[in-house]
């Protein structure tokens, strides 16, 4: 029986090596357990990737076997070996979905497939209104006309991102901000998703709603047709 589960990879920090008691009051195991905590094993099939084995984790072998390339980081964005990234991008372009969460917004690959610097304004921290801008979104099925997280991370505009092709979420925050949370795109044949929450000390990957945004991400952005590489045929005319 072929496996018929969504490949997903996520990548993440080693936040836990920093010793930070409020990352681990929020994610006792790991931010990596967060996010996988989403994804029922009967639906999906869940690998990690750290920054400190990134060289083993992604490679040509494994992007190829990801339908999903779940991307967290913050710390060690400059740190991403170039290849690498190039690696992700021209796997997006050949048909792999790639979802930027969080401070991926500044992220090698996020910044390379939409070709903007991914700068916002922020501060620490305040209570999260997140609209649903886009109820006919795949994304968005099952999710409520707005929904509230008690404390997030405020990213805020100006969010210098290319015009998406759908605005699915937008956050408003206590302080009267508002973000673009939640933006699509394509790049290629791959689907690119962004969304905003989801800060390390904060168990916003534990909450049921966002879980099910993630689920919706990964089954929109798995690919509907993948190139095996990226060529220019020459043709004969017909
Ligand atoms: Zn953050």
């Amino acid at each position: 029986m072929t496996n018929i589960r969504t490949n997903v990879l996520i990548y993440t920090e080693d936040i836990h090596a920093h010793g930070d008691p409020s990352h681990r009051a929020a994610y006792p195991i790991s931010l990596h357990d967060g996010i996988a905590s989403a994804f029922p094993e009967d639906r999906y099939n869940v690998r990690a990737a750290e920054f400190g084995n990134i060289r083993e984790s992604i490679t040509p072998d494994t992007l190829a076997e990801t339908d999903v390339l779940f991307w967290w980081g913050h710390d060690h964005h400059a740190d991403v070996p170039d290849d690498i990234s190039k690696l992700i991008i021209t796997e997006v372009q050949k048909g792999m979905g790639f979802v930027g969460l969080h401070s991926a917004h500044l992220s090698k690959p996020l910044t390379g497939l939409l070709g903007s610097s991914g700068t916002l304004s922020w501060r620490m921290s305040d209570k999260e209104r997140i609209w649903t801008t886009a109820p006919f979104h795949p994304i968005s099925q099952g999710i409520p006309e707005y929904f509230d997280l008690n404390d997030e991370e405020v990213y805020a505009e100006p969010f210098d991102i290319p015009t998406p092709e759908d605005t699915v979420f937008i956050g408003w925050f206590g302080g009267g901000e508002v973000f673009r949370a939640g933006v699509t795109y394509r790049r290629g044949y791959g689907k690119v998703f962004y969304f905003q929450p989801g800060h390390e000390s904060f168990p916003t990957f534990y909450n049921p709603t966002i879980q099910q945004i993630l689920r919706n991400a990964a089954d929109w952005a798995k690919p509907t047709l993948r190139r095996n590489g990226l060529h220019c045929p020459n043709v004969k005319p017909m």
